[in-house]
């Protein structure tokens, strides 16, 4: 990243020194969340008085006053700015995610806000830009996640259809050596397959995939080619693969099988995002990551009782 701050401390240890400063602390969100300087969360307004012992400004155009916290991610935290970012650097750099047993533990909180401030945290790491298709050389694939329907409480089994029962399918698409993007379908026909394609690759590009029947047709708006797995083909012309997109999901199985184990389907989408932030950004440095999720706490919300509804709503 070119726009890197000069404060942006290099390694978690540097963080946690810098950011135990409150002021400092303050200082470094500031230029991040505005980094064209100080605008009321009301009025959008840039003449303010800061009051210092409140931490807060008031406009000097329409009179309201607004923290730092208004209208970011971090709105209604009693919280400090140490807790959060030190949870921003966390999530953006443990290869292997962090349980929110976890960071209760080293942050100092309980499991439950432990729980709420990760999931918070991923939901920034999930808003991306989506308007730019990849292109060049692609790769698509799908896996199914979940563990065995046995292995469920009773009350959440999936009663219903066979084969896959229980599982929940993610259908992905990687630009090779680049960007990857994943999405939760609800079933793997040709019709889901192709709409996820081509709203995520540009038409003309090249794309490798397995021999599953829904990625028949491609040909006709892509270079399209595929490996026989079943035939214990996994490269051809040392080109036509999807090992990077099966690379992307062997990761994932890692994740969920050692740090989220008890994770929820409800909110799978949102661990999704959190390893697609990563994998994405698996060239940067720490402080990359760490800036990149920081970058984007401004106009995002993620309430309690939302997150309490997707549990609820979920199976
Ligand atoms: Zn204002």
């Amino acid at each position: 990243m070119e726009n890197r701050n000069e404060n942006t401390p290099l390694t978690l240890q540097k963080a946690v020194e810098y950011f135990s400063d409150s002021d400092r602390a303050l200082e470094y969100m500031i230029t991040m969340r505005w980094p064209d300087g100080v605008t009321c969360y009301h009025c959008g307004g840039k003449s303010h008085v800061f009051i210092s012992t409140r931490k807060i400004w008031r406009c000097k155009s329409c009179r309201k006053q607004f923290s730092l916290k208004r209208g970011t991610i971090m709105e209604c935290s009693p919280l400090s700015f140490d807790k959060w970012v030190i949870t921003f650097w966390a999530l953006a750099n443990c290869k292997n995610g962090i349980s929110s047993y976890e960071l209760a533990r080293a942050i100092g909180v309980c499991q439950k806000t432990a729980w709420f401030l990760l999931h918070r945290t991923r939901h920034i790491m999930a808003t991306q830009d989506f308007d730019v298709k990849l292109d060049g050389v692609t790769e698509a694939d799908e896996h199914y996640h979940g563990g065995l329907e046995a292995n469920k409480h009773e009350s959440r089994k999936n009663k219903a259809g066979r084969g896959g029962v229980g599982k929940v399918i993610v259908v992905g698409v990687m630009k090779r050596g680049g960007e990857v993007r994943v999405k939760i379908v609800p079933d793997t026909s040709k019709a889901t397959i192709h709409e996820f394609i081509r709203e995520n690759v540009q038409e003309g590009s090249e794309i490798y995939t397995d021999e599953h029947a829904s990625y028949r047709g491609l040909e006709e708006k892509y270079i399209h080619d595929s490996v026989n797995h079943s035939a214990h083909e996994y490269v051809r012309n040392q080109f036509i693969h999807c090992n990077g997109m099966e690379n992307f999901w062997s990761l994932m199985a890692r994740i969920f099988s050692g740090t989220y184990i008890s994770c929820d389907a409800p909110h799978l989408h949102r661990y999704l995002a959190e390893q697609v932030m990563r994998f994405d950004f698996r060239k940067s440095t720490d402080a990359d990551r760490f800036e990149h999720v920081v970058s984007r706490v401004a106009n995002q919300r993620l309430t309690f009782k939302a997150l309490l509804a997707e549990n609820k709503a979920g199976v």
